[in-house]
């Protein structure tokens, strides 16, 4: 039966749909001269202060995601 394929079809879409939009609604980082993870002063139009720091943040963030926050 082909509408059964075409259902999973349109529920697959549907789901890619809904993590485009969350990852759209997701706050973008901003450069704002200051490290994002340790707060420490930066040159504007970075985000971290060196590549720990953004690796940690990243770290930090995944674990968040995965607690589901
Ligand atoms: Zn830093």
């Amino acid at each position: 039966m082909s509408d059964h394929a075409d259902n999973a079809d349109i529920k697959i879409f549907r789901t890619i749909a809904d993590g485009l939009a969350a990852a759209r609604r997701a706050p973008e980082l901003q450069p704002d001269c200051r490290c994002h993870f340790c707060d420490e002063m930066v040159v504007v139009n970075l985000l971290f202060c060196d590549v720990n720091c953004r690796d940690d943040f990243e770290r930090q963030n995944a674990a968040l995601r995965r607690a589901g926050r």
